[in-house]
């Protein structure tokens, strides 16, 4: 999950270099799931300078510390998610949004079709039409 330091909190172990903030401070509370490349146009509007490498970067070293989570649903690109608390996705299939589904519940999968599989984590991937596509 990511969010902010407050004042002369000491909570992250990697330097919060201005830029590296400004990432944070897009990915907070961020719903729309971005790839690489929409961070990248966001921050370099107020970081003109800033690399696409960077924010790539970034987002990686956010990942290894389980800030975000990668989700591999869009064939085209990686897509990042600051919500690393369980749970699953709606995605649509004309226009590739992926809309967050807090389910509330765990499904349970029967003992006799596990196969002595030992379940660690469920998430589901569900397709269809969003809201607005649907008008
Ligand atoms: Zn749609
Ligand atoms: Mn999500």
């Amino acid at each position: 999950m990511v969010t902010m330091p407050k004042k002369k909190e000491r909570k992250y172990d990697f330097k919060l270099t201005p830029q590296r903030l400004a990432i944070m401070e897009y990915l907070k509370d961020n719903k729309e799931h971005p790839s690489a490349l929409d961070v990248f146009k966001s921050i370099s509007k107020k970081f003109p300078t800033i690399s696409f490498a960077t924010v790539y970067n970034t987002l990686e070293m956010l990942k290894k510390k389980g800030l975000v989570l990668e989700l591999a649903i869009d064939p085209e690109r990686k897509r990042f998610d600051p919500d690393t608390t369980p749970h699953h996705h709606m995605i649509c299939t004309r226009c590739g949004r992926i809309v967050d589904l807090h389910l509330g519940f765990s499904p349970t999968i029967p003992e006799t079709l596990r196969r002595g599989f030992e379940i660690e984590r469920i998430h589901m991937d569900i397709y269809g039409t969003c809201e607005s596509c649907k008008k």
